[in-house]
């Protein structure tokens, strides 16, 4: 599909670049541009794919996302390399992950190629935004909403694939920091629901959570399962490893009500190769108790995309407080943070083929 380029009137306002990756928070400052993708079910699928000014969408107050939240998203980052060149980290992953939130949200599929060109015409056309190597990345986040105007509870035949994008400033120099857990009461997932899609829905019901730890001064919040209440999960955007002394690593199993990170998928491979026995199992919070006590149990990770990946310094709920080893950042959190970020940024050969080039070297 050919996009069609519409300009941006004003000059680009990129040189407030500085200020905007300076700001604390996240997401609050955005590109020039961005993509739209019409789809009509009853007219030829996907269409009118448009990179242009960004500017508010116009919907129907009777819009399928605005009443049964029909929205799925994906969060990834551009990063720029060292020889002014630009690359995505495993794009792919992202796509495939997009369309199986799709299926489970009854929402039509989007071509991975359609979905790669998309996030290559946006970074084009924004390459300016991309913060110097050193001093962050472009935050990019695809998303689809219902958009046709139809209170009857049933699929839309109608959507928008948008693409916006953000610069964010380095997570990176953080890494010495710990972030501390709370964990919650509230469940995020059932088995059969919709824990493995990456939907607004599941994010509008963590708020409540997050925002309770974050009243009790905690960073995140943690989600046991739903059944039993008692196996890890998740946090309310990160997957989690559990280091212990013997080297062994264990991460909670995809199952359906995890989401499945590709910060995690990608810290497993690093992981082994790195000489870790990396187990995919159920642990439970008593055990995480118990490991602690006995100092089987050293390092905590939380890992995702936005942070890459952080110590958890300690877990705390209404019952319990778990502190993790000193506190500190954590020797193999370390060690998997430098190398991952050193394959995304270009700084060691990319052995396992994560890394597309979009931006040509200058
Ligand atoms: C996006 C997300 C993650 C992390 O996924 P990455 O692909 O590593 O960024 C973890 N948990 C939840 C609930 C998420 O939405």
């Amino acid at each position: 599909m050919k996009f069609i380029r519409l300009s941006h009137r004003n000059p680009t306002r990129c040189d407030s670049i500085a200020e905007a990756i300076s700001r604390p928070g996240f997401g609050s400052q955005f590109t020039d541009h961005m993509v739209v993708i019409e789809y009509d079910a009853n007219n030829g699928g996907w269409h009118s794919a448009i990179v242009g000014p960004r500017q508010p969408l116009l919907i129907d107050p009777a819009a399928g996302v605005l009443h049964y939240a029909q929205e799925i998203f994906e969060g990834l980052k551009a990063y720029r390399h060292s020889d002014g060149g630009i690359a995505l980290f495993r794009p792919l992953e992202n796509a495939r992950r997009f369309n199986a939130s799709a299926r489970r949200l009854a929402m039509p599929e989007i071509p991975e190629k359609l979905f790669l060109k998309s996030l290559q015409e946006l970074v084009e056309v924004d390459k300016n935004w991309v913060p110097e190597a050193t001093n962050g990345t472009l935050y990019l986040r695809p998303f689809m909403i219902a958009t046709e105007a139809f209170l009857g509870v049933r699929p839309a035949t109608k959507y928008k694939f948008v693409v916006i994008a953000s610069p964010s400033g380095n997570y990176f120099r953080s890494g010495e920091s710990t972030i501390n857990i709370w964990v919650s009461d509230y469940t995020r997932a059932a088995p059969g629901g919709t824990g493995e899609a990456k939907c607004g829905g599941n994010y509008a019901a963590s708020l409540v959570p997050t925002g309770e730890a974050f009243s009790h001064g905690y960073d995140q919040v943690m989600f046991l399962d739903a059944v039993e209440r008692k196996w890890i999960e998740e946090l309310g955007g990160m997957n989690l490893f559990f280091v212990f002394a013997d080297g062994r690593i264990l991460t909670p199993p995809l199952g359906g009500t995890i989401l499945a990170g590709i910060t995690r998928d990608s810290l497993i491979s690093l992981l082994r190769d790195m000489g870790h026995e990396v187990i995919e199992d159920r642990y439970s919070i008593a055990n995480l108790k118990r490991d602690v006590r006995s100092n089987a149990l050293v390092e905590v990770i939380a890992c995702g995309t936005a942070a890459t990946v952080t110590s958890v310094g300690r877990v705390k709920s209404s019952k319990y407080n778990i502190v993790i080893g000193s506190e500190s950042a954590g020797p193999v959190a370390k060690a998997a943070r430098d190398k991952l970020i050193a394959i995304q940024t270009g700084e060691a050969s990319d052995s396992f083929g994560w890394v597309m080039r979009i931006g040509n070297a200058s």
